[in-house]
């Protein structure tokens, strides 16, 4: 056993925490490094402060990297069964919704922080908060090992930084090139201002070199630098990566997903029929937010007042057009400041996938977003912070 193992975990957030309660467990001497004055900031703002805490059905195709196999021991030896033994030891029950998500049972995600942070105090592990570690090489002369667990640059006002890939790379480690990801996009349009605001249940998909890649459907939230909202983010991983390799980035927009080209014309011709005096804007008023409705009729350069009467079947299937397949040049994305996650980090080909240790440098692990891994929405990235951090601990506690 590892009674007098040393532990160093270098921060309080989802796999450091999880980390130093299995060391602890294994009677390590844990000690835990958090530059902020609070632990878990980003677990505390999570799934909009009520933590999508994980997701029963995480496979590796749930993630990205430049090896995507590299996550598959670690999701299988910390299973979602093996999630559950560790919750209800903590006392954190869980609420599994239909599509997979999970959630904590009391719906707050500040039972999660609390009970993971109060847990490791009980198991002895000791919490040096406001502690930013800038020299690796002499804490690990106090230190059997090391645990770098400082997450990603995402959320900078969370405590997002680069200081584990700056570590990381003092050991030798290579370095994939981050991007911020779950995040939203801005576009080349001079109407953004205009409909920002306006939301629809929408379907978008993505470009790469004018290829098609991914497509999501859910809520598009028009704003004044872009789109964001949750269909845009699920494509937002592919379309930052590409941007970052210098490749055209374009979305095409349906805003009515429901309908085909003819049955949208149809609809349009037969509202003309109904109401020949009724005018353009409200037939498109009655399908999509005002805000949009202006816009479309302004590209198509019809005016918003234009009687029914005086609208064709040329002029329906122009606007069909429009609603089903609006195209926008993709030109960034809003940044890691509100990037949920990280893409790139440290290459999980110097990572030993069975154990989480470096490749380079002995006694040093790495566990959750600082590693070149990352996940889908919903629960997918706390999924790899928890299993990462588990296979860490269980290797530092066997040696
Ligand atoms: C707004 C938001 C909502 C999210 N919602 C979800 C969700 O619902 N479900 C989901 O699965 N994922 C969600 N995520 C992603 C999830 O929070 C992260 O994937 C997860 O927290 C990563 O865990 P980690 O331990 O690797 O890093 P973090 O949780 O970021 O922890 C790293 C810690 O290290 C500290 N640190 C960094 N550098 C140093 C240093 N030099 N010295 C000392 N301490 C340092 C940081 O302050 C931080 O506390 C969300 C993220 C954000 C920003």
């Amino acid at each position: 056993m590892s009674k007098d193992k040393k532990v160093a975990i270098i921060g309080a957030g989802a796999s450091g925490l999880l980390c130093a309660i299995e060391c602890a467990k294994s009677a390590c001497k844990v000690d835990i490094y958090e530059q902020n004055s609070k632990c878990a900031k980003k677990i505390l703002v999570s799934g909009n402060g009520r933590c999508n805490i994980t997701n029963i059905t995480f496979t590796q195709d749930d993630y990205s990297s430049q090896n995507s196999s590299f996550v598959k021991y670690a999701l299988d030896a910390f299973s979602f069964k093996e999630f559950v033994k560790f919750t209800s030891s903590i006392g954190l029950l869980l609420d599994i919704k239909d599509d997979g998500r999970v959630y904590p049972l009391s719906n707050e995600a500040k039972s999660v922080a609390n009970l993971l942070i109060n847990h490791a105090k009980i198991l002895g592990v000791n919490f040096f908060t406001n502690t930013k570690i800038t020299d690796i090489r002499t804490l690990f002369k106090n230190y059997d090992v090391i645990v770098i667990a400082t997450g990603s640059e995402a959320a900078l006002h969370l405590g997002g930084n680069a200081d584990g890939l700056k570590f990381a790379k003092e050991f030798g480690h290579n370095i994939i090139h981050t991007y911020p990801s779950l995040v939203q996009l801005h576009l080349n349009s001079s109407y953004a201002t205009k409909m920002s605001g306006a939301k629809v249940d929408g379907e978008v998909t993505l470009f790469v070199n004018n290829s098609k890649t991914v497509h999501s459907r859910g809520d598009i939230l028009f704003t004044d630098y872009g789109v964001s909202g949750f269909a845009v983010l699920d494509i937002s991983q592919v379309a930052s990566e590409s941007l970052i390799n210098y490749q055209v980035v374009d979305i095409v927009i349906n805003l009515l997903p429901s309908f085909t080209a003819q049955k949208l014309s149809s609809h349009i011709m037969k509202m003309i029929d109904i109401n020949s005096d009724i005018i353009v804007l409200d037939i498109l008023h009655g399908l999509i937010p005002i805000k949009i409705a202006k816009v479309v009729l302004d590209i198509l350069k019809l005016s918003p007042t234009t009687k029914a009467k005086e609208i064709n079947t040329k002029h329906s299937k122009k606007i069909a057009n429009q609603l089903l397949n609006w195209k926008f040049e993709v030109t960034n994305t809003h940044g890691f400041r509100h990037g949920e996650v990280a893409g790139g980090g440290v290459d999980v080909d110097e990572i030993n996938p069975r154990t989480m240790e470096s490749l380079k440098q002995l006694n040093l692990y790495f566990c959750g977003e600082v590693i070149d891994v990352v996940g889908k929405r919903g629960g997918f990235n706390f999924a790899w912070a928890w299993a990462s951090a588990f296979v860490a601990a269980k290797s530092i506690a066997k040696d």
